[in-house]
C-alpha cells in the first residue's frame, strides 16, 4: 500500500529535531524505517510529518570509555554494532545483532529505532535490561538518563515521551551475558527469547512474556534457582497463531536456562 502524504524534515541538529518534535502533535521521528514504514503502510501509524535522524552525527557511533562502558548512538545500525571494535568490549552486543532478521534490516534498523518501537518479540529491549544498560534522552526540558529497566513502559510505549528522542545508550563493563530465543523459521520473529548476564547471580529479562521485558534477579547461577525464579514469576504471556500463552510459558523457561547457561560457560 502507499503512504500516505505525510510532511518530512531533515534536522542539522537533536536540538533542531527535538524542536520540530515538539512543535507539531503528529510528528514521529523516522529512524531505519524498518518499522514505522512498514506500519505506515498498514495504516496502523498515520503520522502527519516525519523528523528524519538520519543527519544526525550526534547519534551516530560507538565509544569504548576508559571503565569499559560501551556507549552507542541512537542511530547506529546492527550491523556497525557488528563490525565494531569498540562494542566487541561486550561481545554479546553483536552476537544479539547478528541474530535480528536479515542483513538488509540489519543495514538500516538501528538501536535507537529498536528500543523505541518497543515490539514485546524485539531483540534489544530484553538485552538492554538484562545488561543493566542506562537510556539516554534529550527533549525539550533538556537532558535526562532512565535505566533499561524502568524504561519500557508497555507495548511501542517507552519513557521517551512526545517530543523527546533517544540519544544513546551506555552498556555497562562485563563479558559473560547469554541470549537464547526460539523463533518461527531462520531469520523470524521471536515466539519467546531471554537474556542473562551473570555476576554473581543472574539477571534474567525475558522477552514476548509480556508487554515489557520481564526482569528477574537471581542469587545464584545454578539451573534450580533460575528454574525456581521462573516457576515465582508471574507471566502474562499472550497467545496468538504462532504459540499458546502455557507453551509460551513452558518455553521461557528454557530459553532463560539456555541463556544463563551461555552466560555461565563464558570467562
Ligand atoms: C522483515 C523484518 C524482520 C524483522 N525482524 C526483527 C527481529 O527478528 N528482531 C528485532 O528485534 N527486530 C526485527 N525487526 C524490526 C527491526 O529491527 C527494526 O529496525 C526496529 O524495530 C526499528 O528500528 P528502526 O531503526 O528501523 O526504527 P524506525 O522504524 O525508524 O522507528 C521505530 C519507532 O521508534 C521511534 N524512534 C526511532 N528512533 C528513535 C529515537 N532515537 N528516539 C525516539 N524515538 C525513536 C520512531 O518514531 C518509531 O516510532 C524486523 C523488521 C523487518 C522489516
Amino acid at each position: 500500500m502507499l503512504l500516505r502524504e505525510v510532511e518530512y524534515a531533515r534536522p542539522a541538529s537533536v536540538q533542531e529535531a527535538v524542536r520540530l518534535l515538539s512543535d507539531q502533535e503528529g510528528a514521529r521521528a523516522l529512524a531505519g524505517g524498518q518499522t514505522l514504514i512498514n506500519v505506515m503502510k498498514a495504516r496502523a501509524a498515520s503520522p502527519d510529518a516525519l523528523v528524519d535522524l538520519n543527519g544526525l552525527d550526534e547519534l551516530k557511533g560507538i565509544d569504548l570509555g576508559s571503565d569499559g562502558t560501551v556507549t552507542i548512538g541512537a542511530m547506529v545500525t546492527y550491523s556497525e554494532v557488528i563490525g565494531s571494535a569498540e562494542a566487541r568490549a561486550r561481545p554479546i552486543l553483536g552476537e544479539v545483532c547478528a541474530q535480528i532478521a536479515d542483513v538488509q534490516v540489519r543495514n538500516r534498523g538501528t538501536v535507537g529505532g529498536n528500543v523505541c518501537s518497543n515490539d514485546p518479540t524485539n531483540h534489544l529491549p530484553p538485552l538492554m535490561v538484562s545488561l543493566g544498560a542506562t537510556m539516554h534522552i534529550t527533549g525539550p526540558g533538556g537532558e535526562r538518563t532512565v535505566p533499561a529497566e524502568e524504561f519500557f513502559l508497555g507495548v511501542y510505549m517507552t519513557a521517551a515521551g512526545p517530543g523527546e528522542l533517544l540519544t544513546r545508550i551506555s552498556v555497562p563493563p562485563g563479558k559473560r551475558d547469554g541470549f537464547a530465543s526460539v523463533a518461527i523459521g531462520k531469520d523470524g520473529t521471536c515466539i519467546v527469547n531471554a537474556a542473562a548476564s551473570v555476576n554473581g547471580g543472574a539477571r534474567v529479562a525475558l522477552g514476548c512474556v509480556d508487554a515489557v521485558p520481564v526482569l528477574l534477579k537471581t542469587d545464584s547461577v545454578e539451573e534450580d534457582a533460575v528454574r525456581a525464579a521462573l516457576q515465582g514469576a508471574n507471566l502474562d504471556p499472550p497467545s496468538d497463531v504462532h504459540a499458546s500463552a502455557d507453551y509460551r510459558r513452558h518455553l521461557a523457561e528454557v530459553v532463560a536456562v539456555r541463556a544463563v547457561a551461555q552466560a555461565r560457560g563464558k570467562s
